[in-house]
């Protein structure tokens, strides 16, 4: 009769409240009481990921420009959940977004600049008009530029913070994955990404992304119908059998990053493709044969 004195394990017990590292005391919410952002938050990758976030945790601001959607999702999440409307290429909305953070939860922790979209059909240079040039730079590049740029402005006052993207595997492969645009427009955020994370480094802000191989999402599947169908296509051309890369494959990634057991991480590439963007077919298919 003790009170559970001979049970605990004193270092640990300190440890855990001392240095508030949440996975000792429960290792289901890694992101407890932060505060994260996350653009594209509506659909796909970026919902899956506003959701897991939320189960761990934090407090989730959904930006989209997809109001009833991103309703919805803050609506079923409940408390901790809330969503405004943002159109990443204007960076009114973007100031907005982040101000609106620091008014209702006093901080902002994760920034997650998510939003993007595809050039299809694919299209060769030579027929790719400016104005689809312009729309997906718009968006993918300079959307995720601006959320950087005021993610920064509200976390450098307090010397901490982490920022997040979605590159794609085509920023470790060429191949037609997609069209030039969509590649140029990553390529973009890889080299933000290098730069931001050298200079936000000073002000204790962290800064990777994530390059995930195709997932079915409507980004490239419009029709739900469609969705197990094109699983199989983009599981049978990848190279890691036996798996199939979905949002949650992801949104696990964004969720290490974000979380504080990847605090020393920045400036990284986390390529979510198991290997198909390290392999050489030509080789593989010779040996497999
Ligand atoms: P998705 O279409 O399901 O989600 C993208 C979201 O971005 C949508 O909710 C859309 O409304 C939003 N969005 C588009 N334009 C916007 C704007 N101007 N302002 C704010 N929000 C806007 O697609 P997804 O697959 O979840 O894509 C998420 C990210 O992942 C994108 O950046 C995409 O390029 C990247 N990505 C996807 C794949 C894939 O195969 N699905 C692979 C690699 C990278």
């Amino acid at each position: 009769i003790d009170g559970g004195f001979s049970i605990l394990n004193p270092t640990i017990f300190i440890e855990g409240k001392m240095s508030g590292a949440s996975s000792l005391i429960s290792p289901l919410k890694r992101l407890a009481g932060k505060v994260a952002i996350l653009t594209g938050g509506a659909s796909g990758i970026g919902a899956t990921t506003a959701t897991l976030f939320h189960k761990n945790g934090a407090k989730v601001i959904i930006a989209d420009i997809q109001d009833t959607k991103g309703e919805a999702l803050a609506n079923k999440l409940g408390e901790n959940a809330c969503y405004i409307h943002c159109d990443v290429t204007k960076e009114d909305d973007i100031r907005n977004l982040t101000d609106a953070a620091i008014a209702k939860h006093g901080k902002l922790d994760i920034m997650y600049s998510n939003a993007g979209i595809l050039d299809r059909p694919l299209c060769c240079i030579i027929d790719t008009p400016k104005s689809e040039i312009d729309q997906i730079l718009g968006i993918n590049l300079v959307g995720a530029m601006l959320g950087a740029k005021h993610a920064a402005r509200v976390m450098v006052p307090n010397q901490k913070g982490c920022i997040l993207f979605t590159a794609s595997a085509c920023t470790a492969i060429g191949g037609l994955l997609a069209g030039n645009s969509y590649v140029v427009s990553k390529y973009g955020v890889l080299g933000l990404t290098k730069n931001l994370a050298a200079e936000l480094g000073q002000h204790g802000i962290r800064v990777n992304c994530i390059s995930p191989y195709g997932v079915a999402t409507p980004l490239i599947v419009p029709n739900e119908a469609e969705i197990t169908s094109m699983e199989i296509s983009l599981a049978a051309m990848g190279n890691l059998k036996g798996e199939i890369l979905k949002p949650e494959g992801v949104a696990q990634a964004a969720l290490y990053l974000a979380s504080d057991e990847a605090n020393y991480v920045s400036g990284l590439n986390l390529v979510v493709d198991g290997g198909f963007s390290i392999i050489n077919p030509t080789i593989m298919k010779a040996y497999i044969q």
